[in-house]
């Protein structure tokens, strides 16, 4: 049997309030975290705790520190779509349980970046990636890396949610194990799918209709299915492409509840175009930026409280003050 991988090491510190909200009647549970007030300046590089790139914005030179012991390292990566430049040498450090969103207006590559964490450019024809990006200090571009297995410990949510519409609440879940070539027997599958609904915020609205079909869900609930769907994997990573702009506001509280609860075991790298969600989930922010028909590049990047409060470069303030975008 293919075991499920498990990530042995200890979680990192949460450094700031994402999760400190009530749990809700989708069952899930307020997670107590220590303040940003506890954030411990040595675990990042930089006394300021930020990263801007206001001397050098288009060159990419633009330091790459981040946080210890990240999950993703990814240094001067560049993607181009045939001719087109979409994106230009970004340098980001993911941290190990921890939220980072990425931000910025539309069409300045934060899709495009997020595509690059798990390979996804790959399947678009002309696409092509440089730089480096390492996964747990892998290099995913390695010859001899398996994709599938990449994938498997990168989960993926979209922003339009995409459960198999025929198929049950149950199958949804465990369907990702067949790709992965997981093999696991009735009982193994019943308490994942348990676990994995759970986890999702899910079970407690669903666990006595599992045999019917996942379209036949609201569409927070379909998004929750998805997320489920994703964990039945035990994904090291979840990317989450603006998951909840198809949502109302209740689901898309009992969306980002769900996520404080996860990234205790889960680091998570989510495209928002909501500040205020931004705020409310993230540890770290990166906020992406593009000239008109120019590529995408990073502007300034680090923990979220001091993007948003104290932001080095005045194109950040503009933004996250909503003067543009
Ligand atoms: P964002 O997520 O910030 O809105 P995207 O990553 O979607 O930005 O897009 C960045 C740039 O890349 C845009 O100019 C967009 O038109 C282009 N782009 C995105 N996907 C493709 C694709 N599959 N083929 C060609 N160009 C693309």
């Amino acid at each position: 049997m293919n075991e499920l991988p498990q990530d042995p090491r200890p979680p990192a510190p949460r450094p700031n309030g994402a999760g400190t909200g009530a749990g809700d009647g989708a069952g899930v549970t307020a997670s107590v975290v220590p303040g940003r007030a506890a954030l411990e300046p040595e675990r990042y590089l930089k006394p300021s705790g930020r990263v801007s790139a206001a001397a050098a914005p288009h060159s990419g030179a633009a330091p790459a520190e981040g946080v210890a012991n990240p999950v993703f390292t990814c240094r001067d990566v560049s993607v181009f779509y045939g001719d087109k430049q979409a994106l230009k040498s970004v340098s980001l450090d993911v941290g190990r349980r921890q939220v980072l969103a990425m931000i910025g207006p539309s069409g300045c590559g934060k899709s495009t970046f997020l595509r690059c964490l798990n390979r996804m450019n790959d399947t678009i024809a002309g696409a092509r990636v440089t730089g480096s990006i390492k996964l747990d200090a892998q290099d995913i571009h390695d010859d001899n890396l398996d994709v599938v297995q990449l994938r498997a410990r990168i989960g993926m949510v979209f922003q339009k949610p995409n459960p198999f519409p025929a198929m049950s609440i149950y199958d949804n879940v465990v369907a990702g194990l067949k790709l992965t070539g997981t093999k696991a027997n009735r009982s193994v599958r019943d308490d994942l799918v348990e676990e994995c609904l759970t986890k999702a915020g899910l079970w407690r609205e669903v666990y006595d209709r599992l045999r019917q079909p996942g379209g036949a869900l609201s569409g927070g609930q379909q998004q929750r299915l998805c997320i489920a769907r994703s964990l039945a994997i035990r994904p090291r990573v979840l990317l989450m492409d603006e998951p909840c702009s198809a949502l109302d506001p209740t689901s898309t509280r009992v969306i980002e509840q769900t996520m404080a609860e996860l990234v205790k075991e889960v680091t998570i790298v989510i495209v928002t175009h909501n500040m205020q969600q931004a705020q409310r989930v993230s540890d770290q922010c990166a906020f992406f930026l593009a000239e008109q028909n120019q590529p995408g590049y990073i502007v300034e990047h680090g923990p979220t409280e001091a993007m948003f409060e104290h932001p080095q470069d005045p194109r950040t303030s503009d933004y996250v003050n909503g003067r543009f975008g």
